[in-house]
């Protein structure tokens, strides 16, 4: 890491702490050239990569719309509200592991699909059936025979 007073990369940490509550690690870095001394923290990198979606625009990760659309899908199944919360979180965790920038919008739709297909197979169909936008019915088809065996 570069010394922020004199520039020269090549710096030593002379210490290294973990704070209280565990969320950072705070490291003392001392400067070869110039022995001056500065501060760094370390923490986790959670933020989650951004959407593109088909036209190419970018847009946040919406954690409560993917909720909606899950919920939406999942109207009037036997599946609880935390059942859908641990899909999401599953979901998100996947999206972390992945440790890209930016992500389409058709993966997360194939994310969503397959937390769906393991909770519920009737909206697994509904949410899958909108969201393929199927070009044929045969197609459809093939996913419902897919479901029911
Ligand atoms: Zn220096």
């Amino acid at each position: 890491m570069k010394c922020p007073f004199c520039g020269k990369d090549e710096t030593q940490v002379v210490e290294t702490r973990v704070s209280e509550d565990g969320d950072f690690i705070r490291r003392r870095r001392q400067c070869m050239a110039c022995e001056r001394r500065f501060t760094t923290y370390e923490r986790p990198d959670v933020s989650l990569p951004a959407v593109v979606k088909k036209d190419g625009r970018r847009i946040d990760y919406d954690r409560t719309k993917l909720h909606a659309s899950m919920k939406l899908a999942l109207r009037k199944r036997p599946v609880s509200t935390e059942q859908i919360d641990s899909a999401v979180e599953r979901i998100e965790e996947k999206l972390l592991s992945l440790g890209v920038r930016e992500i389409p919008s058709t993966r997360i739709g194939e994310l969503v699909m397959r937390e769906l297909k393991k909770l519920d197979k009737v909206a697994y169909v509904r949410f899958a059936s909108v969201y393929r936008s199927f070009e044929d019915v045969d197609e459809f088809k093939t996913l419902v025979d897919e479901v029911r065996r």
